[in-house]
């Protein structure tokens, strides 16, 4: 099958917050030094920012020095009056942490809605002239003759009928082709992982560890409790998931009477019974949660993977022709759950 080529500089393929920054800092650098770079960004949701799941509490260390004016170019925050509160719950009651260790203080964050920062963040993008394509999925890592240079990705073809036939609309997927093709797939890439294979940027690492956070967003009525909170920033260990599995839940204030509540489940669990939803359910059901949410209205729900294996698991971050980052390349910081500014 024939695959047209396309030739950039540099190919970003995902769509989430370390690529778009990468395509930003990329684009701003060349201006500086008076360079024309052909940039491109693929993403495989229909549009930027539509996988994007997360808290989200974000560190605005990394925005500032970015984009210093993020406010004035309307960077979506949500709250930025972060109060931090850490409770221990047991099954019936909750014990508030009398003092914040160091990693939960959130002072001068901010909280966002990852989905809409990263469509923002997707328009300052297109504005320093980087091409984005939303729609498009890297289904294959492109090597040069020698097979040890990454020279690109293809995407895949469009038009395929539910049993895998070519439909009448069918388009072989393009071959995108750069100097660098940079890698950040979230998670859970599956190129990443191909490349990884083949060149072995994993060799000699710890094998990843995964958690999965189930979250929602609710409106809450206009008398909720929750208003009145002296917290608008909350974090819990303890039940549902007791003290031998990793994890935890928090509830986050946000913008127009919304609250953002999830639950992270460390994978590595011991009980083949656990469930992460239905711990989630639990979670909501416990007094301190269900009182604050009560009344409450479910907009928005899913369920992510987070690459929490930090520095024993970070891969070799750069090889001939590509260049790995965020949590593909295990940037999460999983003490502060933070790794949308990594
Ligand atoms: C429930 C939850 C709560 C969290 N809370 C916080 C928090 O409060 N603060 C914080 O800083 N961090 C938080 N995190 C972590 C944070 O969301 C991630 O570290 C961050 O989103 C990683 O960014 P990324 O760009 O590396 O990957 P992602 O955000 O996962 O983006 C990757 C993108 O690449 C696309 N993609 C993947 N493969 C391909 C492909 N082959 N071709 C094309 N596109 C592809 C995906 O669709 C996706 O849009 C949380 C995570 C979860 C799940």
């Amino acid at each position: 099958m024939e695959h047209e080529q396309l030739e950039f500089d540099v190919v970003f393929v995902g769509g989430g917050p370390a690529n778009l920054a990468g395509a930003i800092h990329l684009k701003q650098l060349a201006r500086k030094a008076g360079r024309e770079l052909e940039v491109c960004l693929i993403e495989k949701a229909e549009a930027i920012g539509a996988h994007s799941l997360s808290g989200a509490v974000l560190d605005l260390r990394a925005l500032a020095e970015l984009i210093p004016d993020y406010a004035v170019r309307g960077c979506p925050l949500e709250e930025t009056d972060l109060r931090d509160g850490v409770f221990y719950l047991t099954p019936a009651k909750q014990f508030r942490l009398p003092y914040l260790p160091p990693a939960m203080h959130n002072t001068g964050c901010a909280v966002i809605s990852l989905s809409k920062f990263c469509a923002w963040l997707g328009t300052v993008a297109e504005e320093l002239g980087v091409n984005i394509f939303p729609g498009f999925a890297g289904v294959e890592a492109l090597y040069d003759a020698s097979g040890r240079r990454v020279r690109g990705v293809r995407t895949g073809d469009k038009g395929i009928g539910k049993d895998g036939k070519p439909k009448s609309n069918h388009e072989p997927g393009v071959d995108l082709l750069a100097q660098v093709t940079v890698l950040g797939e979230g998670p859970k890439g599956s190129l990443i992982r191909e490349i990884g294979k083949k060149l072995g940027i994993f060799s000699g690492k710890m094998p990843q560890v995964y958690e999965t956070a189930v979250k929602e967003v609710i409106e809450l009525p206009a008398d909720s409790p929750f208003w009145n909170s002296p917290f608008t920033v909350i974090h819990t260990f303890g039940y549902p998931l007791g003290l031998d599995t990793k994890g935890g839940g928090f509830l986050y204030r946000m913008k127009e009477g919304r609250v953002s509540l999830g639950l992270v489940v460390g994978l590595d669990y011991e009980d083949p019974m656990l469930e992460p939803y239905r711990e989630f359910l639990r979670f909501k059901h416990h007094p301190l949660i269900a009182g604050l949410i009560r009344g409450g209205k479910v907009l928005q729900q899913g369920a992510k993977t987070l690459a929490a294996g930090g520095w024993y698991t970070m891969p070799q971050l750069a090889a001939d022709g590509a260049l790995f980052v965020g949590d593909s390349a295990s940037m999460l910081n999983v003490q502060r759950l933070k790794g949308i500014h990594t």
